[in-house]
Parts: C-alpha cells; sequence; structure tokens
C-alpha cells in the first residue's frame, strides 16, 4: 500500500490518521513513561529535530540539537521580502486537520489561534506559515539548546557513549535523534559505526527521494483565477507539477502566482537558472493563459531544494511502499532514533505534520 492508497482507505472509512492518535496518547501531564534520564543529541533542525528538542524539554530530559545551516526551520523555511504575506518556500500547506497545532504544542494550558482556509484536502494558512507556527510555539523554549552550523560527519555507536563528530568539534551522547533529510543519508554524508543493519541501509538506497522545486511570480493582474492548473504526470508516480494562486485568501491586494513541482517534473527547473528560468517559466505560463504572463510581470522568487547543501531534493515519494519507508524509521541498537518527513512509521509521510508526529513517536521510544 502506497501512502496516497492509505490515506484514502482512511478517508473512506472515516478513520483518523495514526499521527492524531500517537499525540492524544502522549499529553503533557500524561503519566505513560518515565523519562529518559541520559542525554539526547537530535540531529537538524527541522520540523522533526525541533519537534524532538521541544518534547524533551517538556519531559526535562538533558538534550541538544546540532543543525548544520546558519538557521531553523529546514524544509519550512519562508520569504518575508517578496510579499506583504509569508512566502512558503518548502511546506506551505496543512495537510490535515487544525486541532495538530495543539497536539504538537502539547500543552492544554497554551491557547493555539491560527487562521486557515478550510479547504480538502488541503488547507492554507493565512499570512501565516508552518514555519511561523514553529517560531512562535515551540522554538522559544529550546532557542539555547541549538548549535548552528555544525554539520555531523560520523556517528560512532559501538560503545555505551554515542560519540559524533562534526565539522564543529566532537559530541557525545547516550543516544541520537538522526532528523537529516533523507537524501543526506543516501549520499553518504555520514558514517555510522558499526555500519547501519543491512534491512536499514537497503530501505534508504532502494526509496526514491523526489527532486524539489517552487517559484512565486507576482504580476499586474491576476489573469490566472483560482484554480489550480495541474499538469497531468504519467504515471503518477513520476511527481506533481501545479500551478496556483499563491495570493488566495491571504490579506493582500498582490497577485502572486505559485508554482510546486516535485519529481521528475522538476528537472525542466532545477536544470535552469537566472534568466533562462524567468523566461522558461513565464513562456509556460504565456502558452497556458493566453500569452497574459510576460507583459504582465513584475518580479519572481525560485526555490530549488536540490541545490541546499544539507537538504539536497524534494522530500520522499508518495508511492513509495509503507514497508520500506517504516524500515526507515526504524530505530537502530536502542541507541540511534529516526524522525522525520521521511522517517515516519509509515502509514503517512513526508509533511510537517508527520515530521512532528515522528519526533513524538522516538521520544516515547527513548522513554521506554
Ligand atoms: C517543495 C516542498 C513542498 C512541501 N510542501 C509541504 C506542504 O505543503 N505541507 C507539508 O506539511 N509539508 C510539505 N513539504 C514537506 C515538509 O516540508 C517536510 O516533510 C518537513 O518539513 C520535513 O521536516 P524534517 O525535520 O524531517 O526535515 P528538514 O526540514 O529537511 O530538516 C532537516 C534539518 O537537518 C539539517 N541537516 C542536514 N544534514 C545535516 C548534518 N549532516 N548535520 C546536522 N544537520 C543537518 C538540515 O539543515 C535541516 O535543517 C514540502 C516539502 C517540499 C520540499
Amino acid at each position: 500500500m502506497t501512502r496516497n492508497e492509505f490515506i484514502k482507505i482512511c478517508g473512506l472509512f472515516g478513520i483518523g490518521l495514526p499521527f492524531q492518535s500517537v499525540f492524544s496518547s502522549c499529553k503533557k501531564d500524561d503519566d505513560i513513561s518515565t523519562p529518559f534520564s541520559g542525554k539526547v543529541l537530535v540531529i537538524g533542525a527541522g520540523a522533526a529535530g525541533l519537534s524532538a528538542g521541544y518534547f524533551l524539554n517538556q519531559q526535562g530530559t538533558d538534550f541538544e540539537i546540532i543543525e548544520a545551516s546558519s538557521t531553523y526551520g529546514g524544509r519550512m523555511i519562508i520569504n518575508t521580502s517578496f510579499a506583504d504575506f509569508p512566502i512558503p518556500l518548502g511546506a506551505e500547506w496543512l495537510e490535515t486537520g487544525a486541532s495538530i497545532f495543539q497536539e504538537i504544542v502539547n500543552d492544554s494550558s497554551v491557547q493555539v489561534d491560527i487562521q486557515t482556509i478550510p479547504d480538502n484536502p488541503d488547507r492554507k494558512f493565512i499570512n501565516y506559515s508552518w514555519f511561523n507556527f514553529f517560531e512562535d510555539y515551540i522554538v522559544p523554549a529550546i532557542a539555547n539548546t541549538i548549535t548552528f552550523n555544525t554539520v555531523v560527519q560520523s556517528i560512532d555507536y559501538s560503545n555505551n557513549q554515542i560519540v559524533v563528530n562534526t565539522n564543529n568539534g566532537q559530541f557525545t551522547a547516550d543516544k541520537v535523534v538522526v532528523s537529516t533529510p533523507l537524501q543526506i543519508l543516501k549520499d553518504g554524508v555520514i558514517s555510522f559505526t558499526p555500519s547501519l543493519p543491512q534491512s536499514k541501509l537497503n530501505a534508504i538506497n532502494e526509496t526514491v527521494v523526489w527532486e524539489g522545486f517552487k517559484a512565486f511570480f507576482e504580476f499586474n493582474t491576476n489573469f490566472y483565477g483560482d484554480s489550480e492548473y495541474v499538469f497531468p504526470i504519467t504515471p503518477k508516480s513520476r511527481g506533481q507539477k501545479i500551478y496556483y494562486n499563491a495570493a488566495f485568501g491571504q490579506n493582500t491586494i498582490k497577485n502572486i502566482l505559485g508554482l510546486f513541482v516535485v519529481g521528475a517534473p522538476a528537472q525542466d527547473f532545477i536544470s535552469r537558472s537566472g534568466n533562462d528560468l524567468k523566461n522558461f517559466i513565464l513562456s509556460e505560463l504565456d502558452s497556458i493563459y493566453a500569452r497574459q504572463a510576460t507583459p504582465n510581470y513584475l518580479q519572481h522568487i525560485t526555490q530549488n531544494w536540490n541545490n541546499e547543501p544539507f537538504i539536497r531534493g524534494g522530500y520522499l515519494s508518495d508511492y513509495e511502499d509503507w514497508r520500506k519507508v517504516r524500515e526507515l524509521g526504524n530505530s537502530v541498537a536502542d541507541k540511534l532514533y529516526f524522525a522525520g518527513g521521511e522517517f515516519t512509521d509509515g502509514e503517512d509521510w513526508v509533511s510537517v505534520h508527520t515530521a512532528a508526529q515522528s519526533a513524538k513517536r522516538v521520544i516515547v521510544e527513548i522513554n521506554n
């Protein structure tokens, strides 16, 4: 069963997706397990790494987060200068119900009030973003635990004390949570001693990470309407490509068209840059919208996720076999834990909320 098939079946039978039950069974005040008393090192400060740190902080476990880049957020980052609302260069839509915010905050004394546009199946934030949510509700509690510009190069888990080497010195811990993008492991950026089990290596090597690209174009006028222009991709497992009204539902008078493209169709965009890329997109839009793009063009920004040195791709294909995805999320030797958009329990993956859910899952596992 692929991710898409699983989600469809949950919808047909009115079943909530599993992450909801994971959160609801692990509220802050629940006495479900004894918090781990050793030291945990979290690698990566994207949605999963930040959530892992946040939950560890809530339960009083000693931890540190190591982040390769100079900022937190990973694939949630936004641009705040292009328009008068945040432009989500990666994660844009809320792919589940709005109750997830309260579930991630995991503290009923904190009221979370975030406006989204109800839609089916995904929702858009209103002048807000996933990044803003983490910045407002999650990061303040853990900001001083993140060490930036620190690239993990090796993890030696052959002894009780795990030794992590980086470009910025050595760290030690009792447990390590790896929350880097899958492509980082595929590329062998981090070496493991002893080597990861063969089943884990197979899952890392045999799964497909789609290319990822987004662009935002501002125009004088909205000639494209509110309907998405979805390109037919055959077979669907090759990826997705959609032009859409990125300003839909925002408090703005700006006309901003978005392009979201993952998988093989992204090659057309990640292989281009500068004016070549801009003209390629304008000419494609001119052919779809009766030559209205070029004369109305004002400005644009692009985000090539394959070019980001610590991300190196879009995300795990929606059409992976759930068994391989589950293997990606499995822990190793009660020492290494894997959390993130790609490292889930195999029932749903590659969204921000499943990254947060996977962080909760590994913290519960570490405690037990
Ligand atoms: C184009 C695009 C559109 C998307 N749209 C949506 C959407 O609409 N809705 C949605 O819910 N999700 C969406 N997603 C998916 C979502 O962004 C991801 O699933 C989620 O953000 C992943 O979080 P993560 O913490 O697993 O990984 P990341 O956010 O990638 O974080 C990993 C972190 O690890 C760091 N790192 C990497 N290597 C090392 C190293 N060696 N040492 C230390 N740190 C390292 C990186 O710098 C990064 O900060 C989209 C993704 C893309 C690319």
